[in-house]
């Protein structure tokens, strides 16, 4: 059974969307093939060694660090991958995450640990770097046009097939789940991105963790819903400063701003959701909304 392997158009034969495990939910995500460039290896090892036996691989793309689009790139020894520059550096250096995703040191770095030893992560050498506008040629006249999305990590890239207009936005991933909680984030980086985005003409896109959205105007308005999330937790955000009472991050600790509720990763979700809150204040200083007074904020 070949049940994850999806082809996604009747007349571009050779693109497939490629479901992850557990539907592609973290710490999996899907992919996609065109020709034999694969983007991304995260749907988990068991699918990506039958997936090799069905269709050659000879090309990765990776379109950020995370480990969950990087845990199988172990597997792909014969294979060249290609990433952006600012993701390269995490990408042969695994052992950094934890400084990137701010957990050395803290409660949650073991448990974080114990999931990447779980996930048999390897440093991976990457062959090449890609960039914005760059297109890669694949055999049979698809051209994979590289679009550079920084905001979830610095080097998140997107990807557009020309021919068919499929395209894959990765962890720009259309769910409810707007993640920049990472040291290289940027909040403001990433509603550019998101922008950036919708600009494109896109008749079918893949996300990482989603799936297929289908419609170039569907697309467009799940764009502006994701927008929409980060925008009401500026609002949220935003609704616990006053004019006279200064606030700091730990003021934000522990309120379900972002996490709706914490699950069993709960030491992990705070720690993230404070930095991820601290992007916002990024947001807020850099468009005056909020101002330094004494040892917090407080609204302009
Ligand atoms: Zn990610
Ligand atoms: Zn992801």
């Amino acid at each position: 059974m070949n049940d994850f392997v999806h082809p996604i158009s009747d007349e571009f034969k050779e693109i497939f969307f490629i479901k992850g495990a557990r539907e592609g939910k973290y710490p999996y995500s899907h992919s996609l093939l065109i020709g034999d460039v694969l983007i991304d290896t995260g749907i988990s090892s068991r699918l990506l060694r039958k997936l090799k036996r069905l269709y050659p691989i000879n090309t990765v793309l990776l379109s950020h660090w995370h480990e969950d689009h990087t845990s199988g790139n172990r597997l792909l020894s014969e294979v060249k991958f290609f990433t952006h520059s600012k993701d390269r550096f995490l990408i042969e250096n695994v052992n950094k995450f934890n400084e990137f995703y701010g957990i050395s040191n803290s409660p949650a770095e073991e448990e974080f640990e114990w999931l990447m030893e779980g996930l048999r992560l390897k440093n991976t050498k990457i062959d090449d770097l890609i960039e914005d506008n760059q297109i890669i040629k694949v055999r049979n006249g698809y051209n994979i046009r590289i679009i550079h999305t920084p905001g979830h990590t610095a080097g998140h890239c997107a990807f557009l097939e020309l021919n068919s207009k499929i395209a894959f936005l990765a962890d720009i991933d259309l769910t409810n789940f707007v993640f920049y909680a990472g040291i290289d984030s940027n909040l403001m980086d990433f509603e550019n991105s998101i922008n950036k985005l919708s600009q494109f003409d896109v008749k079918t896109a893949v996300t990482g963790h989603r799936g297929i959205i289908d419609g170039k105007k569907s697309i467009r308005e799940e764009l502006k819903k994701y927008l929409s999330i980060i925008h009401k937790r500026d609002e949220r955000i935003l609704s616990y400063f006053s004019e006279t009472n200064p606030k700091t991050l730990v003021d934000f600790k522990n309120q379900n701003i972002i996490y709706k509720y914490y699950s069993q990763f709960k030491e992990y979700e705070i720690i993230a959701e404070m930095i991820m809150i601290q992007k916002h204040f990024d947001k807020f200083l850099e468009n005056e909304l909020i101002m330094l007074n004494n040892d917090g904020y407080t609204l302009k």
